[in-house]
């Protein structure tokens, strides 16, 4: 058996809820987990912190961190770069941490091509109409925006059959613990191997 941590990838629909539940997670199994950051292009929201929610560069920088390999893997997502730092991924797995890589579908695909054992989680609000009330609630991107991501989850939604899980997100407690006994269940599975 190795000590050796896994991939864990979390999609979802954008206002699905994922960060709140990524945030949970790591606040109730802080030696067990690590999440990685990525960088983007996107414009910092309120409240956001650079380094904590996203590392935030320039399209420049990104374009050197694709240049110079810096990414394991980049999308583009309206608009906008995403990517997952290669370093931090393959330090916490080597230190025998899970790492959990919050990214939408296409960088999902790309990772488990990349780590076939890579564990692939789609987290789901109840509804449609529960996603947009999240989207438009959080009030922090215009209608415009609000519509290219309504989209973008249409689009996502015929790639859900793609996820070994999907987590309908109605409760922040129960997802969490939901989440942690997927995720050890997935070691022992892993560890019989
Ligand atoms: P948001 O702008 O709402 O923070 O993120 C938009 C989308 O980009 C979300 O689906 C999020 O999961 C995804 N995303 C965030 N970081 C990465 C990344 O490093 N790579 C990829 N492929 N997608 C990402």
């Amino acid at each position: 058996m190795n000590n050796k941590g896994i991939l864990i990838v979390v999609s979802g629909f954008s206002g699905a809820g994922k960060g709140t539940l990524m945030k949970e997670l790591l606040t109730r199994y802080p030696d067990t987990y690590a999440l990685s950051i990525s960088a983007t292009t996107r414009a910092p929201r309120e409240g956001e912190v650079d380094g904590r929610e996203y590392f935030f560069v320039s399209k420049d920088e990104f374009e050197k961190m694709i240049a110079k390999d810096k990414l394991i893997e980049y999308a583009k997502y309206v608009e906008n770069y995403y990517g997952t730092p290669r370093d931090y991924v393959e330090n916490k797995l080597e230190e025998g941490r899970d790492v959990i890589l919050e990214i939408e579908i296409q960088g999902a695909l790309n990772i488990k091509k990349l780590f076939p054992d890579t564990l692939l989680l789609f987290v789901t609000p109840p509804n449609a109409e529960e996603l947009k009330r999240r989207l438009v609630g959080r009030g922090t991107e215009t209608m415009d925006v609000i519509e290219s991501r309504m989209n973008r989850a249409c689009e996502e939604a015929q790639g859900m059959e793609n996820y070994d899980y999907l987590i309908v997100n109605d409760s922040l407690d129960s997802c969490v613990e939901e989440m942690h006994a997927i995720i050890r269940g997935e070691h022992r599975r892993s560890s019989r191997n």
